[in-house]
């Protein structure tokens, strides 16, 4: 019974059991001690009225004691009905120890009784009681015998006795209330122990319960109590303790949270190493560049995980160093890209100083470096096309200054080349000047609303002279619907213009140019088909990049800059479009141009 309601079985029921054992102890301390001191106080309380009753028979039998011979008669009737009174034997015995009178006996059948114990002691002593079996009524007494004395002589005794079978009974009758009390007393300090065990132990079930809960990771759990004791005060410091591991919990899960978030979300990879050098930590970002999991990679060592020497050997420097190295490591990607990741490794120490690993964050920095490269070729590339005109239109001039004797028919012939050369030097200026605007302006804010049709019958009519130049046909389907694209309108007519312009360069005299314009889908298809030299399979890759040209002599010839179709590129990006090229070499080239329309 107890078990179900006891927080700590063991514990509250070794109390219980330390409480039974006190209460009975006390119980049969306290009702022994109770029983001696009540039969003592019986007994005297007995001897004592033995001893009124024994004073009062002498007074009365003091005449008769003095007149041993006279009416025994009389004596002996008196001392009967006394007897009876009091209910108690009483005897009168003369000095030389003869019964005169008995009220139980008659006295004639009784021997002498001045041997009695109680008579010798009383015959010394004056008073004296004893206890014995009597010969006479032939059962345990108890005798309280009295001298009676008169005018200084003993006259004879006194003698009150009463049965011990009624003494014991009243005693064992007293010893049975005394038991019972003792009992029913036990009986209710067991009851209210249980009931204050089970008072104290119901809040300590609670209490190991919720510990319980807590142990196992749950602390929404909370102690219920009224109670304001000390268990009250210790169930509510529970529940704070509780509350309080809970809030720390939560914001410790928070900033854990926190963190991984900002790890996960990095850009640059994060691996952190302990003193072993074994993978503790690595977030997305490093798995992915490294292309390992971030869960199988923890624990394993990172030199035979990651194969790569400029990072194990920055982790091993970083560490013997108790510093930050700083290293790069270039390496072939997928395709023709260089993939090119900077790696930073720190030493990591805790409080007190002590080495506990190594934080490496690398950082891929393969596009800046790409577009670093592309810059640098930029650079070269423009300042090689520049110098070339430059250095004819510089030689030109310095052959017509230093031959001032030159015929004029070819000093006319050189300025010409200097005017061609200088044409070229400005459609190459003229060009970087878009990619520099075009690139710098990559925001949308000279956007307007742009009739296509009407910008595409603009551009033809533009076209008209240098095509019929070369007796090129240009034909278009433009159809009759407006269609309006959001764009920037001069940018718009250079990508039609370089298309159109392309077509007429690469196309034989006598070819033909078609130009169409569809909707589709919300889009606007714009294609410029020609039938000129067309564009294998492996240039069409690479005709989009800046100055590159298929025959370089050529282009130059008809005064191409390389830049044209990286231009278009542009723009088309810019309008959130795309440009695609279909041809086959020597069969004509077409390129089609998909803008959203507005
Ligand atoms: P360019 O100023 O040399 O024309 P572009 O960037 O406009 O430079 O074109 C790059 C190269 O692509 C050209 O040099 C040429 O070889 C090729 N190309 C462009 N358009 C055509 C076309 N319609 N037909 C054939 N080849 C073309």
């Amino acid at each position: 019974m107890f078990k179900a309601h006891l927080a700590n079985p063991s514990l509250l029921r070794r109390l219980f059991i330390r409480y039974v054992f006190i209460i009975l102890t006390l119980t049969i301390i306290v009702g022994a001690l109770v029983s001696r001191q009540t039969t003592e106080n019986t007994l005297q309380e007995i001897h004592h009225s033995l001893f009124i009753r024994a004073q009062f028979l002498a007074e009365l039998a003091k005449p008769a004691l003095q007149q041993a011979a006279q009416d025994t008669g009389t004596i002996q009737k008196t001392v009967v009905e006394l007897g009876k009174k009091t209910q108690s034997r009483l005897t009168l015995i003369s000095q030389d120890g003869t019964v005169l009178a008995d009220s139980q006996q008659s006295p004639l059948s009784m021997d002498n009784h001045a041997n009695r114990q109680e008579i010798v002691d009383a015959a010394e002593k004056g008073i004296a009681t004893t206890r014995r079996f009597s010969q006479t009524l032939s059962q345990e007494m108890v005798y309280l015998a009295l001298q009676v004395r008169s005018q200084g002589k003993v006259v004879g005794y006194v003698r009150v006795s009463l049965p011990l079978t009624m003494i014991d009974k009243q005693l064992a009758q007293l010893r049975l209330a005394i038991l019972l009390s003792a009992l029913v007393s036990a009986f209710v300090a067991l009851i209210l122990g249980f009931y204050f065990v089970k008072r104290f132990s119901s809040p300590l079930t609670k209490i190991t319960a919720v510990a319980d809960a807590i142990s196992k990771g749950d602390y929404s759990k909370r102690i219920i109590t009224e109670q304001k004791d000390e268990i009250g005060l210790l169930a509510k410091a529970f529940n704070r303790m509780a509350e309080n591991s809970q809030q720390r919990l939560t914001e410790m899960e928070t900033e854990r949270n926190r963190l991984a978030m900002i790890f996960t979300g990095m850009v640059e990879g994060v691996i952190y190493v302990n003193k072993q050098q074994q993978i503790i930590h690595i977030n997305q970002a490093a798995a992915h560049m490294l292309n390992i999991s971030t869960i199988t990679s923890i624990k394993q060592p990172l030199a035979e995980l990651i194969k790569i020497t400029e990072i194990t050997s920055a982790v091993e420097d970083a560490i013997a160093q108790q510093d930050v190295v700083k290293t790069q490591v270039q390496r072939q990607g997928n395709s023709d890209n260089i993939e090119v990741i900077d790696i930073y490794a720190a030493a990591l120490n805790n409080d007190q100083g002590e080495s506990v690993g190594a934080v490496v964050v690398l950082n891929d920095i393969s596009e800046l470096a790409y577009l670093e490269r592309v810059r640098r070729d930029f650079v070269a590339n423009a300042s090689h096309e520049l110098k070339t005109p430059i250095t004819a239109i510089r030689g030109l001039t310095e052959t017509i200054l230093d031959d001032l004797l030159m015929p004029e028919e070819i000093r006319l012939r050189f300025i010409e080349k200097i005017k061609t050369q200088s044409i070229r030097l400005s459609g190459l200026v003229t060009d970087l000047m878009s990619i520099s605007r075009l690139e710098a302006n990559q925001s949308e804010p000279t956007f307007e609303a742009i009739n296509l049709t009407k910008t595409l019958k603009q551009a033809m009519l533009n076209a008209s002279n240098s095509a019929q130049e070369k007796n090129i046909s240009i034909s278009s389907q433009l159809g009759n619907s407006k269609m309006i694209i959001r764009g920037d309108q001069q940018e718009i007519n250079q990508l039609i213009d370089n298309l159109i312009d392309n077509a007429i360069k690469y196309t034989p005299a006598a070819g033909n140019i078609n130009i169409s314009l569809i909707a589709h889908e919300n889009q606007a298809k714009i294609t410029v088909k020609d039938t000129g030299i067309g564009i294998s399979h492996a240039e069409q890759q690479r005709i989009f990049e800046r100055f590159y040209r298929i025959d370089k002599a050529r282009s130059r010839e008809l005064g191409g800059t390389g830049l044209g179709l990286s231009i278009v590129k542009n723009i088309v990006e810019k309008h959130h479009g795309s440009i695609t090229v279909e041809s086959t070499k020597g069969h004509g080239s077409s390129f089609s141009v998909v803008l959203p329309l507005s």
